[in-house]
This record gives C-alpha cells, sequence and structure tokens, in this order.
C-alpha cells in the first residue's frame, strides 16, 4: 500500500524494493502519483505497471485538466502547471483512467476521506469518525495529509495518532482507519519514505519507512526549474 508519490522516483524505487521484498499478493496505490516533484511520467509509468488498484488524487486530477489550477496555492499550482507541460501521453492516458476512491475486499479505499474523496484532511478525531461511519468495510485507508495514522473506534473513544516506522496494528477485533503516509512527500517529521504493508489474512498492517536518496531528487527538482522550497522540505519530513 502507497500514497502520494508526488513525482519523487528515487523514492518510489526504494519503496517497490522494498516492497518487492515482502512478496505482496498485490500493491495498491492511494493516488497523488504526481505534483510537487519532477519524474511525473516514470512514476506514472511503474506504478501504472504494479499497481491492481490506483486512486487519482487532488493533484492527478489538476495535472489531467478535472480539477482548476485556481484551487491550487502557490508551489502545488507552479508544479501542476509544470507536471502539464512534461506529461507524455501514456501518463496521461493513465491519470484519466483513475477515480478517487475504490472498494475491494475487506477494504475501502479514499484519496482523502470519506466525505470528500479529494480534498478533505483526516488529520482531526472528528475527521476521522465521520469517516468511519460513512464507511463499513473492517479497514479504511486514506492518503493525502501525508501523515502516517492509524485510528479506531473503542466503545465510543477514539484511539490512536501518529504511526511512526515498525507501527503494528491487529486487525479483526475493531474497524481501522489507515493513513500510509506518503511516498515522495512525508509531512510527519520523518523524511524517510512511507509504505503500509497489509496481511489480511493474518490480521495486521505493519507501518514501513525506507531511506531513499533525498539529494537525487532534490537535484531533480531544482534542475527541472521548480520551486526551491519544494527540493528542501524533502530533508525535513515537513
Ligand atoms: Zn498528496
Amino acid at each position: 500500500m502507497i500514497s502520494d508519490i508526488h513525482g519523487n522516483l528515487a523514492a518510489l524505487e526504494a519503496v517497490l524494493a522494498a516492497i518487492d521484498a515482502a512478496k505482496p499478493d498485490a500493491l495498491w496505490c492511494l493516488g497523488d502519483v504526481v505534483g510537487y516533484g519532477a519524474r511525473p511520467n516514470e512514476c506514472c509509468e511503474a506504478v501504472r505497471r504494479r499497481a491492481s488498484i490506483c486512486l487519482a488524487g487532488n493533484h492527478d486530477l489538476a495535472v489531467r485538466g478535472t480539477l482548476d489550477l485556481i484551487d491550487f496555492s502557490g508551489d502545488a499550482g507552479l508544479a501542476a502547471t509544470w507536471t502539464r507541460g512534461v506529461l507524455d501521453d501514456s501518463a496521461r492516458a493513465f491519470l484519466d483512467s483513475l477515480d478517487t476512491h475504490a472498494t475491494t475486499e475487506g477494504a475501502e479505499l479514499y484519496h482523502a476521506s470519506a466525505r470528500d474523496p479529494v480534498w478533505e484532511y483526516v488529520l482531526s478525531d472528528e475527521a476521522a469518525v465521520i469517516t468511519l461511519m460513512l464507511t463499513e468495510a473492517p479497514v479504511v485507508l486514506v492518503g493525502h495529509s501525508h501523515v502516517a495514522l492509524n485510528v479506531s473506534l473503542r466503545g465510543g473513544d477514539v484511539e490512536g495518532g501518529l504511526a511512526p516506522d515498525g507501527t503494528t496494528l491487529g486487525l479483526g477485533e475493531r474497524r481501522w482507519l489507515i493513513n500510509p503516509g506518503s511516498v515522495g512527500q512525508p509531512r510527519d517529521g520523518d523524511p524517510r519514505a512511507a509504505w503500509l504493508e497489509l496481511d489480511q489474512d493474518a490480521g495486521t498492517a505493519v507501518f514501513h519507512r525506507v531511506e531513499y536518496d533525498i539529494a537525487r531528487t532534490q537535484s531533480e527538482i531544482v534542475a527541472a526549474g521548480l520551486p526551491h522550497a519544494l527540493a528542501q522540505r524533502l530533508a525535513h519530513g515537513l
């Protein structure tokens, strides 16, 4: 399970190598394959070849023209405009084929939330509870915030929070809302690329982080003429 790659090919390659070693049955992606980073075509190609489910995120929708760029501020808007200009036909066709949510065996997937699959950041108890109430699957997966999270309800109480590297959940007894974190632009203070290992047979979910060549991605962003801030933030995971 991966999310929010954002054109960061070095991070995606590192995560795919770790996923290959774990030999999962399938790869799911929660969207935002492009936007911010300088390698959108290569990221689309890798995800298109590997993922059995891939959602569209707000950046994917902007780049393909479904969302107006007026909704994107500052560096996000500049990067979306740049990405539109360099996207090749194959990547465009791939982005055009994506939807913002999906349901599969035992899980519901949204780029952002069940209430608003495109834009809502699930970063509060209130937002997490609403998405759990609007869904029925044992596991609900969201991306968009770039923060690895796990949230569950026990009685009327909300439990969970940030999910650092190595966090392991037992599935089955309760329903879980999970954000795997971001591959290409983490914002939870850990600059390493994030992915989630979901084992529905064993009933576990494990949050993983992997080192990648941040300097390579930073130099690609600068060489592309994208805002330097998009390169600098990667070193801090913010
Ligand atoms: Zn994103």
